[in-house]
């Protein structure tokens, strides 16, 4: 597993405080429209219920709008820890990214809206909350392959959409994935997402344990490093921690860069396969994104889904959950 002491995202490229910037668009109609503010809304037109959670830049709360009854999501934060932290920027790519993206797979950003101090981000609601705390829930913090082959399709066929639209997420990991009350998998967090243009990234960018190889030798990146992600992220889920988790520093970056991968027995050949075929240290050698949805224990697996994932939904409202057991 992940623990969160390595699960916080590296950048090394540079921060600018952009806060003012989106206050601007609220004089403009339509860069305010292709930027994802919706004119107009206030906090009055929300019941603010209980907080679903605190993230690093504020908290998200459990909302309704009063006019349409809709439940969302609705992020706040604040203007002076976001410009203090640096961070205005990678909210501004977040909002403008995310708001175009409308995907079954990928948490749609309907908007946002601020007032002097804080900026409110309206998100879809996924009730089942964090795939890290699902995880960290089961017994040895790892999932069923048939549960696990469900999320790594949905999470292919999300990639799969943001890199046809030149977006590359570049955060693959557990926290960033939320699951909804049927269990399906939300793509979430682009804020170190970027709109690729035909060269190569240099950024490095992502978590440390889910870091391709081109990424820890500094080399330029492109969208493989989310294929990569996939390939740990599946590790993760059967083995119960990810490939290179308790390894640090030098250690760490070795490890990844060599490929260093050993899998257990207790996982499939089926799973084992697919893994192997995903982490390859050369970028354009990774199982591409169609051929990951179309693999055979990806398929075998599907064919089960139906009758598990109700099985899994009991056992998770036994079990926990925070989010309560709403069915959105
Ligand atoms: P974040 O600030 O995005 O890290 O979110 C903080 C916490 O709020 C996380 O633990 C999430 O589980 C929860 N959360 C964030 N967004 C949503 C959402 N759209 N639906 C349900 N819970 C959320």
């Amino acid at each position: 597993m992940s623990g969160k002491e390595n699960s916080s995202p590296v950048c090394v490229e540079g921060q600018h405080a952009e806060v003012n910037s989106i206050s601007d668009k609220s004089n403009s109609k339509s860069a305010a429209a292709s930027s994802g503010e919706d004119n107009g809304w206030t906090l009055d037109d929300f019941d603010v219920g209980r907080p679903l959670g605190k993230g690093k830049f504020g908290n998200v709360f459990i909302s309704r709008e009063k006019k349409t009854k809709r439940i969302i999501a609705l992020k706040v934060l604040f203007k002076s820890q976001l410009l203090s932290l640096g961070v205005s920027h990678q909210l501004k790519r977040e909002i403008e990214i995310q708001y175009h993206l409308r995907h079954p797979n990928i948490l749609t950003l309907y908007g946002y809206f601020h007032d002097d101090k804080r900026v409110f981000v309206m998100l879809d609601y996924a009730s089942r909350g964090e795939l890290f705390n699902v995880l960290q829930a089961q017994p040895g913090h790892k999932i069923n392959e048939v549960i696990a082959a469900r999320f790594v399709r949905q999470l292919a066929n999300a990639l799969k959409y943001c890199h046809s639209k030149g977006v590359i997420h570049r955060d693959i990991k557990p926290e960033n994935l939320l699951l909804d009350g049927k269990l399906n998998l939300k793509l979430a967090d682009f804020g170190w997402s970027v709109v690729a243009d035909q060269s190569k990234r240099h950024t490095l960018c992502g978590t440390m344990d889910y870091l391709a190889p081109e990424m820890v030798s500094s080399q330029p990146h492109d969208f493989a490093v989310d294929i990569w992600a996939i390939g740990i992220l599946l590790f993760e889920m059967l083995v119960g921690y990810a490939p290179f988790a308790n390894q640090t520093g030098d250690k760490l970056i070795a490890r990844i860069k060599e490929c260093q991968i050993y899998i257990p027995s207790t996982v499939s050949d089926g799973a084992g396969s697919l893994i192997k075929a995903i982490i390859k240290k050369e970028p354009s050698e990774r199982l591409p994104l169609a051929d990951i949805m179309a693999h055979t224990w990806i398929q075998e697996k599907r064919l089960l889904e139906d009758a598990e994932v109700a099985v899994f939904l009991s056992t998770l409202s036994k079990s926990s959950s925070r989010h309560g057991s709403s069915n959105n």
